[in-house]
């Protein structure tokens, strides 16, 4: 699978305690997590087999790890089909690989076909020239096997920006669900905070004000705050201190620049 290049085995780390926030798709995971743990028990109910969910929204806020997280839950292998070097390595292959990634996915199921970067593949879609025909007949492709198929490969799609997507991808009976990501609120960036530094520094984590970091980090990203209390954890270690303190990683918020700032100073 690994050789393909396009389709890439993941290892399962993450499970759903390592998410903050992000509560009703966590839910509805949950819920098809019974389904996969109990295929036959499904299928006599009158179950059908869930075909997958489109996860959209803003850059670092957990969509992958909603991705491995779901393989975990579900106890099934994670496969990464890469769309970015799907389009960019193979033009005029493009068709058969996705064909034969798709193939592979549902021999290896039941698994988690994470498609990552799905915009990508599919900006250009009905528009013309040689480079649109070939997006719009791998988008007719995958089209018709997400609508069709009933095998147990279910697919996270994952995507920074659906505006530009075809509308016929976001119709109801392709994916089961969308959800769409924004950034956390304060609740949940103290959950956000809590769980990396329990990750690193677990010991540490009762002295720390999780109330007056989620204040002070409003527009902050998932990935920033992890960011920033690797940081805090750096600097202390390089200052000879031997905990870390909420000071110490508020210094740390006062050195970066939450995701919304940036967005904004690129927008000027
Ligand atoms: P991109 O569009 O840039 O790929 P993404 O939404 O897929 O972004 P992730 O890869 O899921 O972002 O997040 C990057 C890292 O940030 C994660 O591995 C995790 O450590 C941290 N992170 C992001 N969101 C959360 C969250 N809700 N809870 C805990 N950690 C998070």
């Amino acid at each position: 699978v690994q050789k393909s290049g396009i389709l890439e085995m993941i290892p399962l780390k993450e499970g759903m305690d390592d998410i903050g926030g992000l509560e009703s798709l966590k839910q509805w995971l949950q819920r098809k997590e019974k389904i996969f743990r109990n295929m036959e028990a499904a299928a006599a109910f009158g179950v059908d087999m869930p075909k997958g969910v489109l996860i959209a929204g803003m850059p670092g806020c957990g969509k992958s790890l909603n991705a491995k997280a779901a393989a975990k839950l579900f106890g099934v292998p994670l496969l990464r089909l890469d769309m970015g070097r799907l389009m960019g390595k193979y033009v005029g292959e493009s068709e058969a690989n996705m064909r034969k990634a798709i193939g592979l996915a549902e021999a290896i199921a039941p698994c988690v076909l994470w498609i990552d970067e799905l915009e990508k593949a599919f900006a250009g879609v009905g528009g013309s020239g040689g480079a649109a025909d070939v997006t719009t007949r791998l988008f007719g492709t995958f089209l018709t096997w997400l609508q069709e198929k009933d095998s147990q490969a279910f697919v996270v799609a994952t995507a920074n920006n659906i505006a530009n997507m075809p509308p016929e991808l976001l119709r109801k009976g392709r994916f089961d669900e969308i959800f769409y990501v924004a950034l956390p609120n304060k609740e949940e960036r103290k959950k956000i905070f809590s769980i990396h530094i329990g990750k690193r520094r677990p010991d540490d984590l009762e002295g720390i004000d999780l109330d007056r970091l989620a204040a002070r980090t409003d527009g902050y990203s998932g990935a920033d705050i992890e960011g920033v209390v690797k940081d805090s954890i750096e600097a202390a270690f390089a200052k000879g201190e031997d905990a870390i303190t909420t000071d110490g990683i508020l210094e740390a918020v006062s050195q970066t620049h939450s995701l919304k700032e940036i967005m904004k100073d690129s927008l000027q």
